[in-house]
């Protein structure tokens, strides 16, 4: 399984921020050594996915609303995002969750919505700091992902993102050990519930991983890639995390 890196640029960037975009192109080679799919905020996927065209690099949305069209203002389908050159979009971060009230239904529709758009859905999930605290993280993440996946959602194309609320922009990260527990405890829900599929999902870590710590990161047994957000935003940044990938 290819090593996979996500970069989401939240609600950051202008026009101008495509310069990092074509700077990430410049740089990288024909075959880099992730596969890599940068989510920008929806006002440039267009103008991103004309300049990735031919380039190895993937456009995605942040966010989908779960009906494919009608009276939702200000919202956007996983229709219009592949209509406008994405193949990819991530449901249910953590933010969407915590700043929009998004249940685990709702993101159970979004991620329906992206699979019938040809989306490649990039679903996250992740336990708050006081789960942790009171011993409970495996246990909410596993109820999370179960509770974010329809009875017949068919998983093409997904993509499982592990990240812990609490090391989400704080610099903070869990341990070696805890991150490969997660990564297991994730692996063990998708092949109970989608079976031999379950078993070639990537499951990446996503929250503050960095140019300083995603070699370690990367290469713990499990974790297929990254969620990126602070270091996404920036060419340099997102390029050494890319070279800290260890070969397998
Ligand atoms: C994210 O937004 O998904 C994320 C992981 O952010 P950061 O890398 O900045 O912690």
């Amino acid at each position: 399984m290819r090593t996979l890196l996500a970069g989401n640029w939240k609600m950051n960037g202008l026009h101008a921020s495509l310069a990092e975009i074509r700077a990430l192109i410049r740089s990288i080679s024909e075959r880099p050594a992730a596969d890599i799919i940068i989510c920008p905020p929806a006002t440039l996927i267009a103008e991103a996915a004309r300049t990735v065209r031919s380039a190895p690099i993937e456009i995605g949305g942040q966010d989908c609303h779960a009906e494919s069209s009608g009276a939702f203002t200000g919202d956007i389908s996983a229709e219009m995002l592949r209509d406008a050159g994405a193949t990819a979009v991530i449901v249910g971060h953590s933010e969407r969750r915590q700043c929009h009230g998004e249940t685990n239904r709702i993101v159970a529709a979004k991620l329906t919505a992206a699979s019938r758009a040809g989306l490649a859905p990039i679903l996250c999930i992740g336990e708050s700091e006081a789960q942790r605290d009171r011993g409970e993280a495996i246990s909410a993440v596993r109820r999370q992902l179960s509770e974010s996946m329809d009875a017949k959602f068919k998983p093409v194309e997904l993509v499982v993102a592990y990240e812990p609320v609490w090391a989400i922009g704080t610099g903070r990260t869990p341990k070696p050990q805890e991150i490969v527990q997660m990564h297991e405890a994730v692996r063990a829900v998708l092949i109970e519930r989608l079976g031999q599929e379950g078993a070639q999902i990537r499951i990446l870590y996503g929250g503050s991983v960095k140019p300083d710590n995603a070699g370690e990161i990367l290469s713990l047994p499990g974790v297929g890639g990254a969620l990126i957000g602070g270091a996404s935003l920036k060419a340099p940044d997102f390029l050494s995390i890319l070279q800290a990938i260890p070969s397998r």
